[in-house]
């Protein structure tokens, strides 16, 4: 039987790191297996629906790669792939499951309900839940007598609720977990179809799982206690459940706690793949992509967060995660986001890109109004490689390739300048500012000329760098001044003289 699996985000918002990694996972063990990657939109709760966050969703697992075969706007044989465009047809299966005694009609209203959990927070009962304990005291088609309770139903009052077995043990089996177990009494009777005749997640994923063949549920943790009701659901419908793999946490930074949307801007990362403009918050959270990150290296860097290899393997492309992945060596214990290792990763995916292939990417992420030759840019893109995380940090970490300092590193300067270094530094400018052969060439023939005059290099050499850098920052020196040309080299020379002049 050949793998299916499903990655099934609702578009109440951006997709988060997190749901990448769900995604990844997903996408990882088709490939390995011959089997077929799905995206499938869980959009049943409409009220929480948020507009473009379907396209971002999509457009971000194109930038990552990680193309569906199957999916809306993909084609395939079991569509349609939203759940909205699929509404008819999962009222007769929660109708089966009240014909067969596994669930039944509650006409409880909202006032009712509050009054109820009120009553069991004061009997003590803190979770007050509408379960096996507490629904023979409510109204619904088991306690109503029958010609009532049909009299609301033709009305169209009513929810369908599941009929959870009173004290049994429902057990499945986790592939990261092992045997996981949850009792009925635990577990509350939930609603399956709603009073405008939609499923709940809970009806629509089970249903979808079925109908689209699904071998393989792999998802976030906080799903684990949904799935015993997922197994019941199955077993009342007589359908076989898939194999289910429940992920672990993405913690923040710290270690402590599950990382958040606003853990981005509080320590200043991106936690979604790409920009999102949100219109209720009237807020823009930043995103890999536009942050200057190879998807490559993110994948590289969130395949880990959950799973390894099971040796020190650590640099990975798509095709060598695909060749190692296996769902056996998912870990069960939370994974913490470690933006250092993340740069880490980008770092190696540039050093390892050639200069000419850095070119269009940088570019794109440039501020506005720089503008440099090609030539120029790859030959910075070459000596900054080393030193940088991001696409942006070329520019950021660079600003000096692009425009003259426009200040000074005060203090380095007062701690070496003195106007009787006129002479020398008239002397070596001569040198900069004609055309050297190398910068190697330019380099021994700066030293030579100091070590002759027995002159500090620890004097002379830091103030040329702060003159073509306004600080004590950026790749070789000479490679610096061969790649700004005489003309400019020139210009910062003088201007910046005439201002350590003042200081
Ligand atoms: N729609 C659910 C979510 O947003 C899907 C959970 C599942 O994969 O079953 O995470």
């Amino acid at each position: 039987m050949s793998i299916r699996v499903r990655f099934a985000p609702s578009p109440t918002g951006p997709l988060h790191i997190g749901g990448v990694r769900t995604a990844l996972y997903n996408y990882l063990l088709a490939k390995k297996e011959g089997g077929t990657f799905i995206l499938r939109i869980e959009d049943t709760d409409q009220t929480r629906l948020v507009p473009g966050a379907e396209d971002y969703i999509k457009e971000s697992l194109e930038w990552l790669g990680l193309t569906p075969d199957e999916g809306p706007g993909y084609g395939g044989d079991y569509g349609p792939y939203r759940q909205s465009e699929r509404k008819g047809l999962y009222a007769q299966y929660a109708q089966q499951m009240v014909a067969d005694g596994n669930a039944y009609h509650a006409f409880d209203t909202p006032e009712e309900l509050t009054k109820m959990r009120e009553e069991q927070q004061a009997l003590g009962h803190h979770s007050a839940k509408y379960d096996a304990r507490i629904r023979m005291q409510m109204r619904n088609s088991l306690t109503l007598d029958k010609e009532e309770s049909d009299k609301l139903i033709a009305a169209g009052e009513g929810i369908i609720r599941l009929k959870m077995p009173h004290d049994e043990d429902v057990s499945f089996v986790d592939l990261v977990r092992e045997k996981v177990t949850f009792n009925t009494n635990q577990l509350d009777d939930k609603v399956i179809l709603k009073k405008d005749g939609m499923p709940t997640y809970h009806l629509a994923n089970i249903v979808d799982d079925h109908l689209m063949k699904i071998t393989h549920v792999i998802r976030g943790e906080e799903w684990l206690s949904s799935t015993a009701h997922h197994v019941l659901m199955y077993r009342f419908m007589g359908w076989e459940a898939p194999h289910f793999t429940h992920l672990p946490l993405i913690l923040k930074p710290t270690g402590k706690g599950k990382l958040s949307k606003r853990d981005g801007a509080k320590f200043g990362f991106a936690v979604f793949p790409m920009e999102w403009h949100d219109k209720k918050e009237d807020a823009v959270y930043q995103g890999f992509k536009e942050d200057g990150f190879d998807p490559k290296a993110l994948l590289n860097f969130l395949v880990l967060l959950g799973w390894n290899p099971g040796n020190d393997e650590e640099l990975m492309t798509v095709e060598r995660m695909t060749e190692l992945f296996s769902l056996a060596k998912i870990v069960k214990s939370g994974a913490r986001f470690d933006v250092d290792k993340c740069n880490w990763f980008n770092q190696q995916y540039l050093m390892a890109t050639p200069d000419a292939d850095l070119l269009a990417p940088v570019k794109a992420v440039m501020p506005e109004g720089i503008t440099t030759e090609d030539n120029y840019l790859q030959t910075v893109i070459g000596l900054m490689k080393e030193r940088v995380y991001k696409y942006g940090d070329f520019y950021t970490e660079g600003s000096f390739f692009f425009s003259a300092p426009a200040e000074y590193d005060e203090k380095q300067v007062k701690k070496r300048y003195k106007s009787e270094q006129d002479e020398h530094f008239a002397a070596i400018r001569t040198m900069v500012t004609s055309s050297s052969e190398s910068a190697e060439a330019l380099a021994n023939q700066v030293k030579a000329y100091l070590k002759e005059k027995e002159l500090k290099m620890g004097v002379y050499l830091p103030l040329l760098r702060i003159m073509m850098c306004g600080a004590l920052k950026g790749p070789d020196l000479f490679d610096i001044i061969i790649t700004l040309g005489s003309e400019e080299v020139a210009q910062r020379y003088d201007k910046a003289l005439e201002v350590f002049k003042k200081l």
